[in-house]
């Protein structure tokens, strides 16, 4: 046996007897002619004290060697516990001490306070998740994962592993694809999510199934996102909306009991998305602040005022957020105005509020008594507030105030907790050419087909989000599981019918063997760990995670192959990659930023 006992759980009812521990030397110090250290392992440290004369190997130790030490467990002299520690009361005195594995000089110190380049974290990922925030992350994510697996047991559900080798799944993003050796020319995507698979195991009659689940989208990286992450993904047969929120909400109150200790009030309130936009201009708004978007059209209907008159007679909205009480300065206004023009803005208007009950904005001039009184009581405006209003069309204007919203009211920490769900989701949207695409994904029920037929501009679909702090957790929806009205939908998205079976026609079969009406719902485990572990990106809660640009920089990927492994798989780079391989030092995607 290397050791008897965890660093951590050396107790006072040692005291007196012989225990050995192994770890990672921490903290050393010398006092007197007497060397301290810690000890440290996955269950917590303990101090070690041996004489340099005694133990000549104590001289050769250095930050992070891995030693074990037998030594005798006694009382640390009186004024010396520390209380902030469990073992804080104690010390081991050293009889033996060995080295088991030396250390290189690190890159940098494991500890909390040390401020290092993430690029060097990601580098040494294995140095950096001995760090106790990152420990602490580590086990939070899986005592995470074992609650969800827990609570969907006792529930009835079945954990079905599905392939991650398989055809497209559309989910919105870019397909990751992996080259068939055995049918060279062919690829394989991986799951964007287990989607269809899941509708398959409903057909298939398992009626509770759950997975935690990796996926995988070729988009591009913010701080909430990663070419690979983990959701759980999670199905149900003859259930509505409500069977599949109320799974979700136990769920997630179990998840946020067992890590913050809180119990979370249920239901979760809800929105449907159009209140969400008008209210908060935003489909996954932060609940934890008011500062509601407020409509101030109907007192300008004959302003003198272009921006507001023009706005209006184009169909348009006047809206605004009343920030509160904020430092202004001809500055602050500009960055707001431009941060407003980033939002999409083509302007933006701002007022203070004066001691005297005025409002002074450089636009004040342009109104009359009556606009002024009336934004000031429908913004309910004390002194010293600030008000900033826009006017565009309802969907332009709500999204640049509910992005002010966030820049001015948005807590920095994740200490409060704010869950939401978001409902009645609009069926389609426009993507970026103006062509009408799914809002969820393809296989989710709208409210209406005649609706959904006659308009589909306007359907509404049974999809709804879950929504935490102002962080989107994950979607779901009711399906289609009527092949007809599956057929429709695909033809409205523009697939023809020889596409649709090309693509999806094991698919459509399936659904015409008596599928059972059905639903479900994902959500992120990175992000939901995230969020409770207040932390602000998903990589400080991935074990091994990639930079933004998509790299690795500890095993480099992704990396070159060899000619040989690409004939192989019959694929053939292009010659730009080429010129890329062969000329690294002109290759400018090398960093690891
Ligand atoms: N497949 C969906 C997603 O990954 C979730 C769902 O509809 O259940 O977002």
């Amino acid at each position: 046996m290397i050791r008897s006992h965890g660093a951590g759980a050396v107790t006072e009812a040692d005291i007196g007897s012989e225990v050995v521990v192994a770890g990672w030397v921490q903290r050393r110090r010398d006092h007197g002619g007497v060397a301290f250290f810690d000890v440290r392992d996955a269950t917590g440290l303990v101090q070690v004290v041996a004489d340099p004369a005694e133990h000549p190997t104590v001289a050769d130790l250095k930050m992070e060697y891995c030693v074990r030490v037998r030594g005798e467990v006694r009382s640390r002299p009186a004024g010396t516990e520390n209380p902030d520690l469990p073992t804080g009361k104690i010390e081991i005195g050293v009889v033996e001490l060995d080295v088991l594995a030396p250390a290189k000089t690190l890159p940098f110190m494991i500890d909390d306070r040390t401020d290092v380049d993430e690029a060097v974290r990601l580098r040494h990922r294995y140095l950096d998740l001995r760090r106790p925030r990152m420990a602490a992350n580590l086990r939070a994510r899986s005592r995470v994962t074992a609650v969800i697996r827990r609570t969907l047991d006792d529930m009835g559900f079945l954990e079905v592993e599905t392939p991650t080798l398989i055809n497209s799944t559309p989910e919105g993003a870019r397909d990751m694809l992996v080259p068939s050796r055995l049918r060279p020319g062919e690829f394989y995507a991986l799951p964007q999510s287990p989607q269809l698979f899941k509708q398959l195991l409903m057909i298939a009659g398992v009626e509770r199934y759950f997975q935690i689940a990796r996926c995988y989208r070729d988009e591009d990286f913010r701080s909430d996102r990663q070419l690979e992450f983990t959701q759980l993904d999670l199905e149900g047969s003859f259930w509505e909306r409500d069977d599949v929120l109320e799974t979700i909400e136990v769920v997630l109150a179990a998840v946020t009991r067992e890590i913050r200790g809180v119990d979370v009030p249920l239901p979760f309130p809800r929105l449907t998305w159009h209140e969400a936009m008008d209210r908060y201009g935003s489909d996954k708004p932060d609940m934890r602040f008011d500062m509601e978007i407020v409509d101030l059209s109907d007192l300008f209907p004959k302003s003198e005022f272009g921006v507001f008159k023009n706005a209006l007679e184009a169909g348009g909205t006047v809206r605004g957020i009343n920030g509160g009480p904020q430092e202004w300065s001809r500055a602050r206004a500009d960055a707001m105005t431009e941060r407003a023009k980033e939002l999409g803005a083509r302007g933006l208007v701002w007022m203070v509020s004066q001691d005297d009950g005025s409002l002074r904005s450089p636009v004040a001039k342009f109104l009359d008594e009556a606009e002024i009184e009336g934004i000031k009581s429908r913004m309910e405006v004390s002194p010293g507030d600030v008000l900033l209003i826009a006017a565009d069309r309802w969907r332009t204007t709500v999204g640049v105030l509910g992005g002010l919203r966030l820049d001015l009211g948005r807590p920095n920490t994740h200490d409060d907790l704010a869950y939401l769900w978001v409902v009645d989701f609009p069926l389609f949207e426009e993507d970026e050419e103006g062509a009408i695409t799914f809002s969820h994904h393809p296989f989710t029920s709208p409210t209406s087909i005649d609706e959904m037929a006659n308009d589909p501009a306007n359907a509404i679909s049974n999809a709804y989000d879950a929504v935490l702090n102002g962080v989107e957790l994950g979607s779901g929806s009711i399906r289609i599981h009527d092949p007809k009205v599956q057929r429709q939908v695909f033809e409205i998205l523009g697939i023809d019918g020889r596409t649709a079976e090309r693509r999806f026609g094991w698919f459509l079969e399936a659904l015409e063997y008596g599928t059972p009406p059905h639903g479900g719902f994902a959500f992120g485990v990175d992000r939901l760990v995230m969020v409770l572990q207040n932390e602000t990106s998903i990589r400080e809660v991935i074990p091994f995670p990639k930079t933004q640009t998509g790299l690795d920089p500890m095993t480099g990927a992704p990396t070159w192959v060899d000619e040989d492994q690409l004939a192989e798989l019959g694929v053939e780079l292009s010659r730009e990659s080429k010129m890329r391989r062969d000329d690294p030092d002109e290759d400018g995607s090398e960093e690891s930023g």
